[in-house]
């Protein structure tokens, strides 16, 4: 095939430029600001319509083709998009944070550098019990004056772990040592890029009600702020087909088609099957997982539960 040098001009979006370098705030010290990009919605076009060839170019447009790769999992165009970013975070939650092994990363280190003199501090409204129904997850908000006093004894406790740190510091202990008993409330610095294809996932796993709130903010704001803004039809996609969107497994089909059907003894013997009923000593149902989480997609969906009727 001949190689025939074609001008190609440089792909921009210009309400992604308007915000490079705006620092987005979190919590009460952390920021995410975009450093640079690369690639935009016509970039994942472009990158599909190799593997596709011209043929498609006439029947589908660049929205509905989006909405086809993200519908069908054909994810590799989407990894054509890469973003930069340079965030300020807690420890704690740039500990999960990091578990996300497909960015490429740059910490500021503590070896090297006096660790930030900034710790993320709860304010006396903001601290949250244990969830019931959650192990891993908060329940509500504590009263406020319990609350203004564990504000104030974390207060107490960041600055003296801070004084710690300083005086070994002074007293010449190495910068890598003198961390050890540093608060995971510290924060840290970092440049992450990733490409938009593992965002998602990032995005779909973290802007989650699951996540923890401290990294649901942040992806929050990377999500509403930023990739909105640089690859609009792919954030509609991704809410339409991802975020937004409610999946069923073969059991839940069945039992979905059972309702719909109107035979809700057959929805329950499915749901039998699966293990969902086993009866409880002092009455109801051995608590699932399976079926709890179900029983609510099914309330979202205003169908009737069978095994609640
Ligand atoms: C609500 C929630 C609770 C969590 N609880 C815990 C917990 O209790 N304990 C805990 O340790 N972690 C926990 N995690 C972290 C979780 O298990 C994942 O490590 C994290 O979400 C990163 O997901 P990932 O591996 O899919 O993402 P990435 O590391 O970004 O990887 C993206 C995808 O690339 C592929 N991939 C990347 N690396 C490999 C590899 N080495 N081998 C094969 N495939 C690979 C996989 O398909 C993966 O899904 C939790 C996460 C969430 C969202």
């Amino acid at each position: 095939m001949e190689s025939r040098p074609e001008k190609l001009p440089r792909p921009g979006v210009p309400a992604l430029d308007e915000i490079l370098g705006r620092a987005f705030p979190v919590l009460d010290d952390g920021l995410v600001r975009v450093v640079d990009y690369m690639g935009d919605d016509a970039a994942i076009v472009q990158a599909a319509r190799v593997s596709y060839g011209s043929g498609t170019k006439k029947t589908s447009d660049d929205r509905s083709l989006i909405r086809y790769l993200l519908r069908h999992r054909h994810t590799t165009p989407f990894e054509m998009c890469s973003l930069k970013l340079h965030v300020r975070v807690p420890m704690d939650a740039w500990r999960q944070w990091i578990r996300h092994r497909t960015a490429s990363i740059n910490e500021y280190s503590t070896r090297y550098s006096v660790a930030i003199n900034s710790a993320q501090q709860t304010a006396g409204d903001q601290w949250r019990t244990q969830a019931v129904d959650n192990k891993q997850g908060s329940g509500s908000f504590l009263d406020r004056d319990t609350g203004t006093i564990l504000s104030a004894s974390e207060k107490a406790h960041q600055d003296s772990t801070r004084k710690l740190y300083q005086d070994r510091i002074d007293q010449g202990v190495a910068r890598e040592q003198a961390r050890k008993d540093l608060p995971l409330c510290t924060y840290t610095e970092a440049y992450w890029k990733m490409d938009l294809h593992n965002l998602l996932h990032f995005l779909a796993l973290r802007m989650d009600s699951h996540a923890q709130k401290e990294i649901r903010d942040y992806a929050t704001v990377i999500g509403q702020e930023i990739v909105a803004r640089w690859v609009p039809m792919t954030w509609e996609a991704f809410h339409d087909y991802r975020f937004g969107a409610m999946y069923f497994s073969r059991i839940e089909s069945g039992i979905i088609a059972a309702i719909g059907k109107g035979e809700a003894e057959e929805a329950n013997t499915l749901a039998k099957a699966a293990g969902w009923l086993k009866p409880a000593r002092n009455g109801g149902l051995v608590p699932n997982r399976e079926r709890l989480e179900f029983s609510e997609k099914l309330r979202q969906l205003n169908l009737q539960i069978p095994w609640e009727q």
